[in-house]
């Protein structure tokens, strides 16, 4: 019998995917889903955070998160698309892993931190704002996974959950102190120390130029963007090149000109790419308008087939039901994973049978 490894990630229903997230983790989704056995979860419950008042269009983003999911090449029959707030096994080990981590360990992880004020949060944030980030160390290891494919900005939460893992480990199944992270399983930990798998795009920034590009922002250029959209919202980057002297260098700091990072990220032909930022820096008769042009048409060369494979999931009801047939999955991989964890932390008695 084969061995595969499991792979969990997923998204928040705040809005329809992004570009970003295909370059920060979907991409990596579809070259593992063949070989892996993928789980990849739409963390609805982790929306509350920041639109606990809106339900119905948390509910209906979990549809258009997972729409979009299949338009950008996950194949619900080698990857389970699932949905948080259906597999009881998450809220259960939250309840039990955030008695494992001290408080102002979960209060110090920086992209908590960071959410907290881009979101504007200020000080009236939930309790179960800070408790997402214990929530998702559930989401990883009731899978039990071993690689998690993520931007950047979720680096800190995995090394939460690796802490986690291996404190649950050394307290209820005796692994040694000492032990390294890659024994774990064959030492009797329940958990594997997963690891953080990041695209080679870890952070593409927003069309805003500061901010990661994020769905709840409104700094994105969506899957379900038009052909027009993306060029009008390419068109509306800042670069500052309008206001320089004739003398002055073009910014080609992909840290500082957004357009240069999507020119790296999104077009494809390396002589041209050279080409047109050994030009820009020189100011040799070449404007923002000629990048731009440039990559908005990449832009929509990755989108196209996008949207063409959406068109077949435009009924609600089709997605539904990749998403039961998710749900279901997920719920057989986490229920094993919950009772082996019941028992050896003391908290199981009576075996149970879940279905939907
Ligand atoms: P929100 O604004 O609600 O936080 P988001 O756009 O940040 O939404 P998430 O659902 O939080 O999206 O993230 C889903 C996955 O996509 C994560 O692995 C995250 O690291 C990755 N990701 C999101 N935005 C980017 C980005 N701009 N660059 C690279 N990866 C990204
Ligand atoms: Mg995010």
């Amino acid at each position: 019998m084969s061995f595969r490894q499991r792979i969990l990630t997923g998204d928040t229903p705040t809005g329809n995917l992004h570009i970003g997230h295909w370059v920060g983790s979907v991409k990596r989704r579809v070259e593992l889903q063949s070989e892996h056995d993928c789980f990849f979860l739409i963390a609805n419950l982790h929306a509350y955070t920041t639109r606990a008042d809106k339900p119905g269009d948390i509910h209906q983003d979990c549809i258009e998160v997972a729409r979009d999911a299949l338009a950008m090449g996950i194949d619900p029959d080698a990857a389970a698309i699932f949905l948080q707030s259906e597999v009881p096994a998450l809220a259960e080990l939250t309840y039990l892993f955030s008695m494992l981590l001290p408080f102002n360990r979960v209060m110090r992880n920086p992209t908590l931190k960071d959410e907290l004020q881009v979101k504007g949060q200020a000080d009236n944030y939930s309790f179960g704002f800070p408790l997402y980030t214990v929530g998702q160390t559930a989401d990883i290891l009731a899978f039990r996974a071993h690689s998690v494919p993520v931007g950047e900005d979720q680096v800190p939460h995995l090394e939460l959950t690796r802490e986690v893992a291996r404190r649950f480990n050394k307290m209820y199944c005796g692994v040694p102190d000492k032990a390294l992270d890659e024994d774990h399983e064959s030492l009797g930990g329940v958990f594997p120390i997963p690891l953080a798998d990041v695209g080679k795009v870890g952070r593409l920034v927003g069309i805003d130029g500061q901010n990661k590009m994020s769905k709840s922002l409104g700094n994105a250029i969506h899957v379900i963007d038009s052909p027009k959209q993306v060029k009008k919202k390419i068109g509306k980057i800042y670069t500052g090149q309008d206001s320089r002297q004739p003398t002055d260098p073009g910014i080609i700091d992909p840290e500082r000109n957004p357009l240069f990072q999507y020119l790296d990220v999104f077009v494809d032909d390396e002589s041209t790419k050279a080409d047109v930022r050994d030009r820009y820096e020189r100011g040799d008769n070449i404007g923002d308008g000629e990048v731009k042009m440039l990559v908005a048409d990449a832009i929509n060369a990755l989108l196209d087939p996008m949207r063409e494979r959406r068109l077949a999931y435009e009924d609600d009801a089709k997605v539904l039901s990749v998403l039961r047939d998710g749900t279901a999955r997920a719920i057989d991989a986490t229920e094993q994973t919950l009772s082996m964890a019941k028992e050896v932390s003391g908290t199981g008695f009576f075996p149970r049978t879940l279905s939907i």
